[in-house]
């Protein structure tokens, strides 16, 4: 029988529709996905083009190996504008801010075809170092109410652009949305005395079954009340209300599972459409006791319709429990390991 999920911390009901049940490995389009080369000449993002870009806000600089490692600039077609002061204006039913924020895009490698799935950890680790340095400049801008990091995978996760890059936009407001769950999650601790997500992770943790990966400092798993198929959360194991918050070694740690997650659906779902997105304390709000920061991964398998639009719920095919075990299965290091001894 289908199922009706609540979602612990948003109270999203979801409809886990079991009698269209469908199993995870069909899930994977197995698409026709035409091989990149590693430079593009018209690429904007590719190595001797980087004048075609705004000026870098920052880079992290040459090895051995690359021109560099990866480059930090404003978005060239920017939603909102840094330059600016947010004023806002009230004028009975209707309220604005001018058009103020900050619009990043971080160019994650020099190789236009590789891919975060691929990448060697410490690239990564680079990658995520980067968003916090600019998570906490940012921050601290006291025009700045939200920050948002945030990647864009494929066509049907928003993006045109093979080049792999991810974005950071602040922003002078906060959302309706996260106010919300920051509501609830501030109610929760009023309740209880307790951080709903480390009472979350931790019955999640005694019970297994939706636990993806499991390291010294982070648990990947699949929500019990998931509104999409395998869509992931990624949460520290210590309480931590913002990614700021992060210390060097944890950033590794974060670096390795990211990594592994990512090549699991590479490998698993034949390289799907995904977001990715890290969900933190608002600038104000760092160091709170009711918030717990993660990230969330959202493969892009299935279509938003009218009854989600309609309703705010949604219906998802496959059963969290078989998306977790069926991502366990997916072994990313030998596939890895093998690779790595193919091209010795
Ligand atoms: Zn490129
Ligand atoms: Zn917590």
């Amino acid at each position: 029988m289908s199922e009706l999920r609540q979602n612990f911390a948003t109270k999203e009901w979801v409809v886990i529709a079991t009698e269209r049940a469908r199993r995870p490995e069909e899930m994977a389009h197995h698409r026709e996905r035409k091989p990149l080369a590693s430079f593009v000449a018209s690429c904007p993002f590719c190595p001797g083009n980087e004048k075609l870009t705004p000026p870098e806000v920052l880079r992290v600089p040459a090895s051995l190996d690359v021109p560099w490692h990866a480059r930090v600039f404003p978005n060239k077609f920017a939603a909102l504008s840094r330059d600016v002061q947010p004023t806002r204006s009230v004028h009975r039913s209707r309220r604005a801010v001018n058009g103020f924020g900050v619009h990043d895009v971080i160019v994650e490698t020099p190789d236009h075809a590789q891919v975060l799935a691929l990448m060697p950890d410490s690239y990564v680790a680079e990658i995520l170092r980067i968003y916090k340095t600019r998570y906490d400049e940012l921050s601290l801008d006291p025009r700045v109410a939200l920050v948002t990091i945030f990647k864009n995978h494929g066509i049907d996760a928003g993006t045109s652009l093979e080049h792999p890059h991810s974005q950071m936009i602040a922003t002078p407001v906060t959302s309706v949305q996260v106010r919300e769950r920051f509501q609830t999650a501030l109610r929760h601790f009023d309740d209880y005395g307790e951080c709903m997500f480390c009472q979350m992770i931790e019955e999640e943790l005694e019970e297994q079954t939706r636990i993806v990966m499991v390291s010294e400092h982070f648990v990947a798993m699949e929500l019990y009340a998931s509104p999409a198929p395998f869509f992931t959360h990624i949460y520290p194991r210590r309480h931590m209300a913002s990614f700021g918050d992060v210390s060097a070694a944890e950033m590794n740690d974060l670096a390795r599972m990211l990594r592994s997650m990512l090549a699991k659906l590479y490998h698993g779902l034949a390289d799907p459409d995904f977001n990715f997105t890290i969900r933190s304390a608002p600038a104000e709000s760092v160091g709170v006791k009711y918030f717990h920061w993660y990230l969330s991964v959202i493969p892009r398998l299935t279509r938003v319709a009218g009854f989600e639009l309609g309703s705010g719920m949604f219906i998802n095919t496959v059963l969290p429990e078989a998306a977790a075990e069926f991502l366990r299965k997916v072994d990313v290091e030998s596939v890895r390991n093998g690779a790595a001894a193919a091209t010795r």
